[in-house]
């Protein structure tokens, strides 16, 4: 038998259900912010990421499914979404718009990766970004809507890191230091680190080597070294976040996975979660729109994973099955008597379903409770039906014409 691929899964109707929750809370909670939906295609240029993420993430190294599409052109499955929306704001001219540009996203990804909870080959993603503006409130909100978000979906147990990388100056001269500084104790870093401690020094810290991690905790830190204005800007992220009463950490050693961040970071992660932590981070972006060949322009923004978030929320109780109208048959001739009443009885604004399987009149009874039918109608002869009020058990003969104004009627006295 076929199986869906390693690392994809189906999204069955009761998991659909999750999902919609989460799209409508971020539909509501981004929206009421100024953010607008955008959806990009599924796959781009794979030039795109190749800046725009760039060439020394993992995301680049190792994760992307990249093809040729059969006239020369190297297409890649979209990894992540921020750099196809930077794509998409140059490309449609919205820096004439007025600044920030604020949209957001819920889309799936694609990372070639090894498949375990939480991680997976096809992922869905809800993420925010705020184009055009380097105010430290733009920061703040954006981080405070992610934290409404976890909120509103119940995910349970979360904790936030926070720190700033600074500006590409004052990172490329910490940069410096950091490798000289792990060249020093090469001897007892982890060899992927030792590796690539000229390509990727930051990632140093993302190790779970036991030595590697001893070293680190001497190593210098970028939050020491930030410039005057870099420092100040996160101050002032971090007035914004107390006033809101957001709690968060410190954390001088959070890297992002992706090359592009300048000043403000951050990481969202919960208990609940296991090895795969972290539900959503992102920060501030202010030099990628100008590696996409764009004017300067600052930028910040988030993504979150849809799979982590619902992992780590609390169980919601399925919804109720809810029918205002079966439609059921005497005999099997009733049945194009059944489908116009079916068909009307939804034009009219009713959920009607029709007995779609050949049951007898008793297994269509029995089905119609199953689906939670407020109303049955039975087909009868000559244009007669006996309408069975589910709840009360109540049931009289009527014309089948008279069905829906009757149900409709009831229900406005109810
Ligand atoms: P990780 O460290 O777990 O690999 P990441 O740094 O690669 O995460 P981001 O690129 O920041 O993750 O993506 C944002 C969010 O998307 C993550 O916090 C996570 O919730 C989700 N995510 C990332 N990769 C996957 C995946 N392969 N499967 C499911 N969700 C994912
Ligand atoms: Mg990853």
């Amino acid at each position: 038998m076929i199986q869906a691929p390693r690392g994809t899964f189906d999204i069955l109707p009761e998991s659909a259900q999750k999902r919609k929750l989460v799209e409508a809370e971020a539909d509501r909670i981004l929206g009421a912010a100024g953010y607008r939906r955008i959806e990009t295609p599924t796959f781009e240029a794979t030039e795109l990421f190749a800046r725009g993420v760039g060439e020394a993430t993992d995301i680049v190294q190792k994760e992307m499914y990249t093809f040729d599409d059969g006239a020369g052109r190297s297409l890649t499955l979209r990894p992540e979404g921020t750099a196809p929306v930077c794509r998409a704001y140059l490309e449609h001219g919205m820096r004439k718009l007025a600044q920030p540009v604020k949209l957001w996203y819920l889309s799936s990804f694609f990372r070639a990766e090894a498949p375990q909870r939480g991680r997976y080959r096809q992922f869905w993603q809800v993420g925010a970004e705020a184009i055009g503006s380097e105010a430290p409130e733009t920061d703040a909100e954006l981080i405070v809507l992610l934290a409404d978000l976890l909120e509103a979906v119940g995910v349970r147990k979360t904790r936030l890191r926070l720190s700033s990388l600074g500006t590409p100056a004052s990172r490329a001269e910490y940069r410096e230091e950091l490798k000289a500084f792990l060249h020093e104790h090469e001897d007892e870093l982890a060899e992927d680190v030792r590796t690539r401690i000229d390509l990727n020094p930051m990632r140093a810290f993302d190790s779970g080597d036991p030595g590697t991690k001893a070293v680190m905790r001497d190593a210098p830190k970028l939050l020491d070294r930030l410039d005057p204005d870099d420092a100040e800007h996160f101050a002032r992220v971090q007035a914004l976040l107390d006033d809101a009463g957001l709690r968060y950490e410190l954390d001088p050693a959070l890297v992002r996975g992706l090359d592009y961040y300048t000043r403000t970071v951050f990481e969202f992660s919960s208990e609940e979660l296991g090895a795969q932590s972290g539900v959503g981070g992102g920060g501030r972006y202010d030099g990628l729109i100008e590696l996409l060949d764009g004017p300067s322009t600052p930028a910040s923004g988030w993504a979150a994973g849809v799979e982590r978030m619902l992992l780590a929320a609390r169980e919601l109780p399925p919804a109720p099955e809810f029918v205002d109208l079966f439609v059921a048959l005497a005999k099997q001739d009733g049945s194009r008597i059944a489908f116009e009443l079916a068909l009307e009885a939804r034009r009219a604004g009713l959920q009607a379903q029709l007995e779609l399987a050949g049951r007898s009149l008793k297994g269509q009874l029995k089905h119609a409770d199953r689906i939670g039918a407020r109303y049955v109608a039975i087909i009868g002869e000559n244009g007669v039906a006996t309408l069975k009020d589910m709840q009360s058990g109540e049931q009289h003969d009527t014309g089948v014409r008279d069905v829906i104004p009757e149900i409709l009627r009831a229900e406005r006295m109810r």
